[in-house]
């Protein structure tokens, strides 16, 4: 594999992607330094562009990333130094976000039911990859283009959710049975035509992916349609406490053996990582409140960016840091743990384990959390972070 740090240019690029982030050598001189009042969002500049190299090298195919999972601007900067240029919207500010940021990207419009207005913004704005699950939306798509003769049209096929800790079905995606329809009308007006799918979020199963390529190849082979593009979406999986997935170039070369054998690899060929490209590049630290018993009292929750630790109990990697204080040995047991807010949801589904001597003025830091976290804070009750800074070196964690 390149490394990252060879490629001509990359070194500079990734300074001017991190102009105006605070960066500090590790976690604790960044909470010493930042005296924040809020959680405190890191970056892990290294692993942000390890990630993407381990993608843009591994992948047999475009990477596109998946902005939904972390779109803070010096991250998807990062990305676009580490040499990222795709990436997958489903929304009309996420369109004009990235394209002001980065004039030159692909953008992939893929969720598949858009409104009128952003598929014409989308158009007007340079989109050219829209996704479908019905005749409808392919309707709104050929009217709002202004019967655009140069798009291209993925459909989005619901697919077996197996092995995904996080299933993504029930709600989008057409079924093989409605696909040759899809495909026939979607042929007539579409200069492209592609077939995508999501596995579901977290996904632990690689035959998910090989089941789902080798029942599009089935259902193609059954009805003589012809598809110019095939799109595997994300779902790669990343390292949590309950959950060791296969290496990624696992998944990256049973995909490629099976696009072989299913005769798809002369297709364009595409993924749509979000978790697995940003969750190891960042964490979050909350301050402990108060400590009441065995009960501990946060400044972020589930509202904040601790929403699949709260409401889904996904177990994260966990330190503890004390300002002025020794992490000194001591036995763990179980806390429950409350966010900031007034609403009696937000707290923590399962218990965590930390040291007994636990509190106020302690920082639980949450690893892994570089996705779906600092993307999923609401403002609710005044109580969210802005504070990103760059970690250069993270401490090594036992
Ligand atoms: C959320 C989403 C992704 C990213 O999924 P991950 O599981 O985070 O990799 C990719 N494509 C689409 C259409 C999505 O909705």
């Amino acid at each position: 594999m390149q490394l990252l740090q060879d490629y001509e240019g990359y070194v500079a690029d990734r300074e001017q992607a991190l102009a105006g982030l605070r960066r500090y050598e590790n976690e604790a001189t960044a909470l010493e330094i930042e005296q924040s009042n809020d959680a405190v969002h890191f970056l892990y500049i290294n692993e942000i562009a390890e990630a993407a190299s381990r993608f843009l090298n591994g992948f047999p195919g475009t990477c596109l990333y998946a902005a939904k999972a972390n779109p803070h601007p010096a991250l998807l900067r990062l990305l676009w130094a580490a040499g990222i240029r795709h990436f997958e919207v489903a929304s009309i500010r996420e369109i004009e976000e990235l394209s002001a940021a980065f004039p030159l990207a692909q953008l992939y419009f893929m969720h598949p039911v858009k409104s009128r207005q952003a598929i014409n913004r989308a158009y007007a704005l340079g989109v050219r990859h829209f996704a479908f699950d019905s005749l409808e939306e392919l309707r709104k798509i050929k009217q709002e283009t202004g019967h655009a003769e140069d798009l291209s049209l993925m459909l989005r096929l619901s697919v077996s959710q197996v092995g995904a800790a996080y299933p993504l079905d029930n709600k989008f995606g057409a079924t093989l049975m409605e696909a040759p329809l899809l495909l026939t009308h979607a042929r007539q007006i579409a200069e492209k035509v592609g077939v995508t799918f999501h596995v579901g979020s977290q996904c632990l199963e690689i035959e998910a992916y090989v089941n789902a390529i080798y029942n599009i190849a089935n259902m193609l082979d059954g009805c003589g349609v012809e598809i110019d593009m095939l799109d595997v979406g994300g779902g790669f999986p990343v390292s949590y406490p309950d959950m060791e997935p296969a290496p990624l170039q696992d998944y990256f070369d049973a995909i490629q053996k099976t696009l072989v054998e299913c005769g798809f690899d002369t297709l364009e060929i595409f993924c749509e990582p979000g978790r697995a490209m940003v969750a190891a590049g960042g964490a979050v630290a909350v301050r402990v409140e108060l400590r009441r018993g065995q009960s501990l009292y946060l400044n972020d929750g589930t509202y904040g960016a601790l929403f699949d630790a709260g409401q889904l109990g996904w177990a994260y990697p966990v330190e503890l840091y004390r300002s002025g204080r020794l992490n000194a040995p001591s036995e763990s047991t179980q806390f429950q743990l409350y966010g900031p807010t007034c609403d009696s949801i937000d707290k923590m589904k399962d218990h965590l384990a930390l040291p007994d001597d636990v509190c106020e003025g302690d920082w639980i830091i949450f690893r892994h959390l570089g996705a779906y976290g600092y993307a999923m804070q609401t403002r609710f009750n005044g109580f969210y972070s802005e504070t990103m800074v760059g970690i250069e070196s993270p401490a090594e964690f036992a």
